[in-house]
């Protein structure tokens, strides 16, 4: 099992609050080059929900074009640490056991599930079985690919990783795979336009 840390949440406890002022805990994973970021740009644009991402804290390097604070909260080794330490995280885990960790900040997730709004994290599995034991009704989302092939090919043709990193991920990505039956939908992404019309279904099915 790698390094994991799960701190509990404020003690509010927003989805006990009114149902109207009630936001909803929304989360999404996938192996990566499953397509996440690609369907969920496209979630955000289309479906009428208040939705708002959570942007997680990583200690991984900004790849090309990435934006501190919006595509992550990029912290050093030494702040991340720190910030969780001091109990900052709702969930962080080393997700690629290589050294980058990886993390959900509670200040992205409890002040906006207050104020209603429905609050996407978008990540791993084990970082979804931390955030249900504090938030049971997280509305729980996995994506994946036609097969492992197809998932080399994206990663290989997107170009971000090397060679090694994307064999891990593949590995990874077996294993998570393996995993799909923990999450309450699946949605497979081998036509893009029909995977934004499941995901975008499953939150009106969730909305009322
Ligand atoms: P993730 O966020 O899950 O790691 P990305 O959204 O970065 O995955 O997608 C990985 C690669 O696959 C990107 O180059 C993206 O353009 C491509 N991709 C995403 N969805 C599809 C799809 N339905 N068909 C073919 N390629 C896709
Ligand atoms: P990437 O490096 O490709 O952006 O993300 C790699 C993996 O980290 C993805 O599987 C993603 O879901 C996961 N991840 C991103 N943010 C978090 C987080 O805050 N917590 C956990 N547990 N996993 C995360």
């Amino acid at each position: 099992m790698p390094d994991a840390d799960s701190a509990k949440p404020n003690d509010d406890k927003p989805q006990e609050a009114g149902a109207r002022a009630t936001g909803k805990l929304i989360v999404i994973s996938g192996p990566s080059g499953a397509g996440k970021t690609t369907l969920l740009k496209r979630m955000y644009a289309e479906c009428p929900a208040p939705l708002v991402p959570s942007v997680s804290a990583t200690t991984r390097k900004p790849r090309p074009g990435e934006v501190d604070g919006v595509d992550y909260h990029f912290l050093t080794p030494d702040e991340f640490r720190r910030r969780r330490e001091n109990g900052e995280f709702l969930e962080c885990f080393e997700v690629y056991g290589r050294g980058d960790w990886y993390g959900t900040l509670q200040s992205e997730v409890a002040p906006r599930l207050k104020a209603g709004k429905w609050v996407v994290l978008e990540i791993d599995v084990q970082g979804t079985i931390a955030v249900l034991e504090h938030y049971p009704d997280a509305l729980t989302i996995f994506v994946q690919p036609e097969s492992v092939e197809e998932l080399d090919r994206r990663l290989t043709a997107r170009g971000t990783e090397t060679r090694a990193a994307i064999e891990r991920r593949l590995e990874v990505a077996r294993r998570e795979l393996a995993e799909a039956e923990r999450y309450r939908y699946r949605v497979t992404n081998d036509e893009l336009d029909a995977a934004v019309t499941r995901l975008c279904e499953i939150l009106k099915s969730c909305g009322s």
